[in-house]
């Protein structure tokens, strides 16, 4: 899942990064409203988490921004100033949730986790196909009861296509969630990450299949006998 932070100040943003980092997400760390809205012109996010207080304009005026041109992605606002003004402000503007500094690493993650369960996903924190267990909060994949060891971005692959099981996944879809803005990519990336994937959830006698489907995107689904 990929998160766009917007936070000015660097050792805030910093350790509030690495915090969502370490809880699974795909995280860039924007410090500066302009810079926000040049990430959230060229990349599609999951979730926001917007603090008001910016050095240039407003972080609500990011977030009315998005409301008018009719972005519903969801967005989560940070901020110092405990007025109820503010909060109500920010909810009519359309913010879906709204903390307090300073917070909690595990509530800021808590609260990301339940704003993105979206409508049509699953909504277990343990995902379960077949013989195929994800724990999204511990991060661990279990097949057949057994723990099996996969690299982050084949975890978050694996984790994406439990939520839309038996649902087409774009590449596109699956770069956006797993690759931040700086991570250097080769155009093939995704098929090997995808191969991997395939190749060690065969070799733990998973009884899902991740199939490709060429020039659309992956599934998964029941593995046929
Ligand atoms: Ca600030």
């Amino acid at each position: 899942m990929r998160v766009l932070l917007i936070e000015d100040n660097v050792r805030l943003a910093g350790f509030v990064g690495l915090g969502l980092d370490k809880a699974g997400f795909t995280v860039d760390v924007m410090h500066t409203a302009a810079d926000a809205q040049a990430a959230l012109g060229a990349t599609r996010y999951d979730v926001v988490v917007l603090d008001i207080g910016l050095p240039d304009v407003s972080g609500l005026s990011i977030l009315t921004g998005l409301r008018e041109r009719g972005d519903s992605i969801p967005v989560l606002v940070l901020s110092a100033r405990d007025g109820i003004e503010d909060r109500v402000g920010a909810l009519n503007r359309g913010a879906d949730d709204y903390l307090l500094k300073p917070f909690a690493m595990e509530e800021l993650v808590a609260r990301l986790r339940a704003l993105l369960r979206r409508p049509g996903d699953s909504l277990d924190s343990v995902l379960v196909r077949g013989n195929v267990a994800f724990d999204s909060t511990t991060r661990e994949v279990r097949v057949g009861g057994e723990p099996v060891s996969l690299s982050r971005r084949e975890r978050d692959a694996l984790e994406l296509l439990l939520r839309r099981f038996g649902k087409v996944v774009t590449k596109d879809a699956i770069e956006a969630a797993i690759y931040a803005f700086d991570d250097e990519l080769s155009s093939n990336a995704i098929e090997v990450l995808i191969h991997r994937l395939r190749k060690r959830m065969m070799q733990a006698g998973a009884t899902v299949h991740v199939h490709t489907l060429r020039g659309v995107g992956y599934l998964l689904s029941d593995r046929v006998p």
